[in-house]
C-alpha cells in the first residue's frame, strides 16, 4: 500500500503555500518560516506536550530517510544520533572509502542526485550529500545524542528513551514509536587474539583504520578477506607499505564490479531503465524472501560463466573462493549476513598479482612481539 486516497503527501497541487496571502491581522504576530522552524527546532522533545511521534535512534541514511518520509506525512518525528553532525557515519570511515554501489543505487527519497554525480559516490561527499539532505528535507536532528536505554511503559502507552545529550544533559523521550536505524555495518566485531597484549606494532580493527599513508614503510598483515580487509589492503598497497598480507581464514564471493552493474537486478536501476528507481525498490520489495534467491541463482551462474577466468586467476593464486551457500551470490549474502564477500574495484587484482600476499586456509593463532603466526 502507498498511500490512503485523498489523504497522500502534500505534494504538487496539495504542496504547502508557503507564503500566507492575504489573512494578516493588524499585530496578529505571524511567524515567518525561519521563526516556525527555530521554534521547532527548540520545542520539540523539550517538554512533555512537545513529544516526537516517532523516535529514530540513528541517523546514517536509512534513519534520514525514514525521517524524510515521516516528515512528509507531517508525523512529528525526532532523530538523534551519537556523531555530532548527519553523514558522520561516512566520514569517519577510512579516508579512500568511496561506495561500491553504482549512485543509481543509492538515491534518497525524493531528491535524486543529480545527473552528474559521480558514478561511485566518495564517502565524505556522502557525508555532505546526508547533511545537506536532512536541512532541506527540514529534519529535526539531534547529533551527539547517544541512546542509552529504551523501555515500553504500558501504563502510558508510550516508550521511554533515554538519551545523553552533547555527553552531559540527560533527556527522557516519550515517543509512541521507536525506530531502531542503528546500522547494519557499523558494529565493530573485534576478535581478540592469543598474546595479541604481547604484540610490539600497531594493531586496529577495521573500523579505526583510517589512512594507508599512516602505515608507508610497514610490514602489514590484514585479518580477514572481505570488503573492508580488500579495500585496506589495496590502501596500505598504494600508501606504501612495505609488505601487505591478507590472511584468509574461509572463503569469500568475489563479484567483479563492472560485471555487477550489467547483470539484470542492477540494470532495473541503471539510469537507462525505463522502471523507475521507486518501481524498481517495489519490485524488489514485493518478491518473497522465500524464493529470492531462485533468481539470484540464475544471475549468479551467468555471472561465474562471464568471469570464468577472472575466478580460475583468483584460485590459482590461493584465494578461497565460493558463490554464496547456495549459488545465489551478492545479494543474498547481503540480506542473509550482511558479510562474506567483496565487489572487486580492483584488489583482486593486486592478490592475482601477488602485490598483495595471501595465506589462505588459516587464521590467526597467536600474536608474539614482532610476529603473528
Ligand atoms: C567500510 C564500509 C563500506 C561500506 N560500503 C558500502 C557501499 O559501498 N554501499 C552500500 O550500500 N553500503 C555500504 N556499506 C554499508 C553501510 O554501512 C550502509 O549502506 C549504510 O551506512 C547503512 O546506513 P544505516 O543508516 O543503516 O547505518 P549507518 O550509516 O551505520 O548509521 C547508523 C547510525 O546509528 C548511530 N548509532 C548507533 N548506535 C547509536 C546509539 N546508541 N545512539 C545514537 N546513535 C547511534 C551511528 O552513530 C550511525 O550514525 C559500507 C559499510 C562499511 C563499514
Amino acid at each position: 500500500m502507498l498511500e490512503l486516497k485523498g489523504h497522500g503527501e502534500p505534494a504538487g497541487p496539495r504542496r504547502d503555500l508557503g507564503a500566507p496571502h492575504g489573512g494578516a491581522v493588524r499585530g496578529g504576530g505571524r511567524k515567518t518560516w525561519l521563526e516556525a522552524r527555530h521554534e521547532e527546532l527548540s520545542r520539540l522533545g523539550r517538554t512533555p506536550s512537545t513529544q516526537p511521534y516517532c523516535l529514530v535512534i540513528g541517523g546514517g541514511q536509512a534513519g534520514i530517510s525514514l525521517g524524510a518520509w515521516l516528515r512528509r506525512l507531517s508525523v512529528l518525528t525526532l532523530i538523534v544520533d551519537k556523531n555530532p553532525r548527519p553523514g558522520d557515519s561516512w566520514r569517519n570511515r577510512y579516508r579512500s572509502l568511496c561506495l561500491h554501489d553504482p549512485v543509481w543505487c543509492d538515491h534518497m527519497p525524493y531528491i535524486p542526485f543529480p545527473d552528474h554525480w559521480p558514478l561511485f559516490t566518495p564517502k565524505d561527499k556522502m557525508g555532505d550529500w546526508l547533511e545537506a539532505y536532512s536541512l532541506v528535507m527540514e529534519l529535526v536532528y539531534w547529533g551527539s545524542t547517544e541512546c542509552k536505554s529504551a523501555r515500553f511503559d504500558a501504563a502510558r502507552d508510550t516508550w521511554e528513551v533515554t538519551v545523553i545529550k552533547d555527553g552531559a544533559d540527560e533527556i527522557s523521550l516519550y515517543p509512541k514509536h521507536l525506530v531502531l536505524a542503528t546500522g547494519m555495518s557499523g558494529m565493530p566485531n573485534v576478535p581478540v587474539f592469543p598474546g595479541a597484549q604481547n604484540f610490539g606494532g600497531v594493531q586496529c580493527h577495521s573500523s579505526q583504520y583510517k589512512d594507508g599513508r599512516d602505515w608507508a614503510g610497514k610490514l602489514c598483515v590484514v585479518v580477514g578477506s572481505n570488503t573492508s580487509a580488500h579495500d585496506i589492503c589495496a590502501d596500505l598497497w598504494e600508501s606504501g607499505a612495505a609488505q601487505v598480507t591478507m590472511v584468509q581464514r574461509s572463503s569469500t564471493h568475489v563479484l567483479r564490479s563492472d560485471t555487477m552493474m550489467s547483470s539484470p537486478g542492477f540494470l532495473l536501476y541503471h539510469e537507462g531503465s525505463k522502471i523507475s528507481t521507486e518501481d524498481t525498490d517495489l519490485i524488489f520489495a514485493s518478491v518473497p524472501y522465500k524464493i529470492l534467491h531462485r533468481s539470484a541463482i540464475d544471475i549468479t551462474k551467468s555471472i561465474a560463466e562471464v568471469d570464468a577466468k577472472f575466478y580460475d586467476d583468483l584460485e590459482r593464486v590461493g584465494f578461497m573462493h565460493d558463490f554464496g551457500d547456495d549459488g545465489s551470490g551478492v545479494l543474498m549474502l547481503c540480506l542473509r549476513r550482511a558479510s562474506g564477500y567483496y565487489i572487486d574495484v580492483g584488489a583482486s587484482e593486486l592478490l592475482i598479482k601477488g602485490e598483495i600476499d595471501l595465506k589462505s586456509g588459516v587464521s590467526l593463532k597467536e600474536m608474539k612481539e614482532r610476529s603473528v603466526c
